[in-house]
């Protein structure tokens, strides 16, 4: 069994209580880590707020350097990194190398630079109003790290490594589904010589452990990625110590197809997304709208796409698709897809029954459901699995409309051949982020929701401004 990783060393917890982490693939366990307590996450904060004073007071250049050490570090493990990654959660080993190992090294990298441009005006300070008056960036102090299974490194990374930079300590809570990475995330920093106490490592679930670490009146932020449902409660756990929280919750993403699109390129490209991580991810663009006079061609050309989405084992060759990263994951998605067939949606393909051959794992088929009205739960619901619903639209104002008909609004996406049109849709779109024309991830951009997708903002300049407190100094 793993230990925490406390105060700069491998520690035991104070439970004994254990938890296996199974392979999604096999459903064999391939490793345990410790079900912690709140008397760990005691140990945890102590640690973090006694390194606090010193790890805040180094120049940021000199914190950037230790970071440098580990982002070097973590590029030399890469490759053991993804195949941790690829049997923790099912991803497809290619995935796992470029996404779910190569993005991460990517936000690291570009923290790193941001830093390096406009570390001075933020820490040093800027000048603002008449005089001398400066707004400083300054820690919160002891951050609070919560994260979940879908991109298990790249979440904490866009939390542990802006907010060090920052110069706050870090308590980490990592999923328990899917807790390797988190792991070999410690070991890179332990390794790059990161003082004791400045980052801490605690497993467990969420109740016990995560709810400690927003309850701790020593925590002075807490950092949450996950469902609503755990957002919520670390928001009510964390008010009554009057800390700052930060929420990146779910989503239901609409992709606006206009009626000017390149029809196929946009229809396969948004099957390519929804079926990203086995659908397993939070701006997934799980809504198409389509315009009702190509809805048919649209219908066939996705439900063709996502055939070619056949389920199989990481280390499989050629393979695009895994497992969903565990046994509720796959019950969750199965019961959606019986609800939009008791609501009335066309399966056109996928279902409920294990792909074939698969009867061992966590497989799901790739599904598409047509005529699904934008009322339905398989519309308004964050299903997090491989499954597309085709809604169709009449006019550009009705697709608006449908777009923004969700309690959610993480991400979207548009396609015309119009650019200006495009980005007048874009505007429309009540959501933290919106893709034109399949355009590519830009590690630049803030990242999080509006209304019931979050509270605050990641990656970027953003993202580490996320982690400061804002001061005001007249003089
Ligand atoms: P989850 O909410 O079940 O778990 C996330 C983390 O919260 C885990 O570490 C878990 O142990 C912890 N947790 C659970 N209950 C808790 C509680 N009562 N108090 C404190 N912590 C608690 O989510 P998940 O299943 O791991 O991840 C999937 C969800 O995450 C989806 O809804 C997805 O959309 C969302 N997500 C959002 C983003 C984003 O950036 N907006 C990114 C990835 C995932």
């Amino acid at each position: 069994m793993r230990s925490l990783y406390l105060n700069g060393a491998w520690t035991p917890s104070a439970s004994s209580g254990a938890i296996d982490v199974i392979d999604p693939a096999t459903e064999e366990v391939v490793d345990a880590v410790p079900a912690g307590e709140a008397s760990d996450v005691d140990r945890a904060v102590e640690a973090a707020g006694a390194a606090f004073p010193s790890w805040s007071a180094l120049p940021y250049t000199e914190r950037c350097a230790h970071l440098a050490r580990a982002l070097e570090l973590l590029q030399e493990r890469a490759g053991g990194v993804a195949e941790t990654i690829a049997t923790d959660i099912g991803a497809p080993l290619k995935f796992a190398q470029k996404v779910q190992t190569g993005f991460p090294l990517l936000m690291f990298r570009t923290f790193l630079e941001i830093v390096e441009v406009h570390g001075e005006r933020l820490f040093a300070g800027e000048k603002a109003g008449e005089g001398e008056s400066l707004v400083v960036r300054e820690p919160y102090g002891v951050v609070g790290a919560i994260t979940p299974w879908n991109y298990p490194l790249h979440q904490i990374v866009l939390k542990a490594v802006p907010a060090l930079a920052a110069g706050n300590t870090v308590v980490l809570k990592p999923t328990e589904v899917a807790p390797l990475a988190a792991y070999a995330l410690t070991e890179v920093l332990h390794d790059a010589g990161l003082p004791a106490g400045v980052f801490n490592l605690v497993s467990g679930t969420g109740p016990v452990v995560g709810e400690a670490v927003a309850a701790h009146p020593r925590v002075d932020m807490v950092s949450f990625t996950g469902s609503g449902r755990a957002g919520k409660r670390v928001s009510e756990v964390a008010a009554a110590t009057v800390k700052r929280v930060a929420l990146e919750l779910g989503g239901k993403s609409a992709n606006v197809i206009l009626p000017d699109a390149d029809l196929s390129s946009a229809v396969n490209n948004g099957v390519a997304d929804v079926m990203r991580n086995t659908g397993q991810s939070c701006d997934a663009l799980s809504r198409m709208l389509v315009p009702r006079e190509h809805y048919d061609e649209a219908v066939r050309t996705a439900a063709e796409a996502a055939r070619k989405y056949a389920p199989g084992a990481p280390f499989e060759e050629g393979v695009r698709m895994g497992p969903v990263v565990s046994a509720a994951q796959r019950e969750r998605v199965r019961d959606y897809i019986e609800i939009g067939v008791k609501e009335g949606a066309r399966l056109v393909t996928g279902g409920t029954q294990a792909p074939e051959g698969r009867d061992r794992g966590f497989f799901v088929r790739p599904t598409v459901f047509a005529d699904v009205d934008s009322g339905m739960r398989i519309a308004q619901e964050e299903i997090f699995g491989p499954v597309l619903a085709l809604i169709a639209y009449d006019t550009e104002d009705d697709a608006v409309r449908i777009a923004n008909d969700t309690d959610y609004g993480l991400s979207g996406a548009v396609w015309s051949a119009d650019p200006d049109r495009a980005l007048a849709v874009a505007r429309r779109l009540r959501t933290g982020q919106v893709k034109i024309n399949g355009a590519g991830v830009e590690p630049r951009l803030p990242f999080g929701g509006y209304r019931r997708s979050g509270v605050g903002r990641e990656w970027g300049l953003h993202g580490i401004e996320e982690f400061c407190e804002v001061k005001g100094i007249q003089r």
